[in-house]
């Protein structure tokens, strides 16, 4: 995701004024008409099965093993191909979209792959859950001048995102979620140098996602999970998931707030220009879960300046806030989501 603030406000007019006057902002006190999707009929909930937080923090491990998976390099390739093993074993609807993007140097071609995988595919009430899996290629932000061209480990940007989406596909397999659900891992989210082109080589891969979905392609909204790892984790609303699906964000912090979970509070959080902005130009309504403090390092705890530098490392991150995202995942899916999904 990007660090640059000025250009937010700007791109929310931007997104916002390609949706028409609040045609896409939920209002729980003045509901807009009820699309159709609204009048289906509420779905049983199930159990909510358990998550098990400490093989996630594997897959994180795994994936800073293989290096920074800067597009193109061989970590990469094989991060890849994990991703694409892992939920092989979980789920019969595994597609890649192959994808070709030119990158800074004359003549460069970044070869990018998505790859989505879907549970309950014959559900008309789908949400969709996304993460990048490429890391950032320069460490830009460092503070040491000598590591600003080394890639960045991403052990929590966005290694964090695909070890909890990873372990909601095992759950899945196991026990069928009732609502249905697609899981992308992204590529080539944050390959973008600020100072050169602002958002024009971000989040390459949601981009290729919108440009190419079929128009029947129309979940009811989605979550982006970026950097959900910290040890001292602090997940806040983000200014454009409120601006475009309100409702959903109530739904995620009340599920939050009723769980006692303690990495999450309802006080605003920083604007970020992320993934899904793209999903929300589409139409798509879309919450960023985000540890919004980590950009820009504007946090005083020293041991959470790592944002974009070669310190973004497995130890700076637990399992236990991996485990409190899942279970609210696993939550919302199960149990909050088939009640509540007809009137979000
Ligand atoms: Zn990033």
């Amino acid at each position: 995701m990007s660090f640059s603030r000025k250009l937010s406000f700007l791109l929310l007019l931007v997104a916002l004024a390609s949706f028409g006057p609040g045609c896409k902002k939920k209002d729980q006190d003045n509901p807009p008409e009820q699309p159709a999707a609204a009048q289906a009929p509420a779905i049983p909930p199930q159990p909510v099965p358990p998550f098990d937080a400490e093989r996630a923090f594997k897959d994180i491990e795994t994936q800073v093993s293989h290096g920074p998976r800067v597009p193109n390099s061989a970590a990469h390739e094989k991060t890849l191909a994990f991703i694409q093993a892992e939920l092989a074993k979980c789920s019969k609807d595994v597609s890649l979209q192959s994808f070709t993007s030119p990158g800074y140097k004359p003549g460069e071609v970044l070869k990018l792959t998505n790859v989505l995988a879907s549970f309950n595919p014959s559900s008309t009430q789908r949400i969709l859950i996304l993460t990048h899996y490429d890391s950032r290629p320069w460490a830009d932000q460092d503070p040491n001048k000598a590591n600003q061209e080394k890639p960045v480990p991403a052990a929590n940007d966005a290694g964090s995102g695909v070890a909890v989406m990873l372990e909601l596909a095992r759950q899945f397999k196991n026990n069928p979620p009732p609502i249905g659900v697609d899981l992308l891992f992204d590529d080539g989210e944050d390959y973008g140098k600020d100072k050169v082109d602002s958002l024009e080589k971000y989040f390459l891969g949601v981009k290729y996602f919108v440009k190419t979905k079929p128009s029947n392609y129309t979940p009811r909204f989605a979550i982006l999970l970026d950097m959900v790892g910290d040890k001292n984790a602090l997940f806040e609303p983000e200014p454009y998931s409120v601006q475009s699906a309100s409702s959903v964000v109530s739904e995620i912090w009340g599920t939050a707030r009723s769980l006692g979970l303690t990495h999450f509070r309802s006080s605003q959080g920083p604007g970020i220009e992320d993934d899904h902005l793209p999903l929300i130009q589409a139409g798509i309504p879309s919450v960023d879960l985000i540890d919004g403090h980590l950009v820009g390092a504007t946090v005083t705890d020293p041991e959470r300046k790592y944002w974009h530098t070669t310190d973004d490392l497995p130890k700076h991150l637990s399992p236990a806030t991996l485990g409190e995202v899942g279970k609210l995942l696993l939550t919302l899916i199960y149990d909050r989501l088939p009640r509540d999904i007809p009137t979000l």
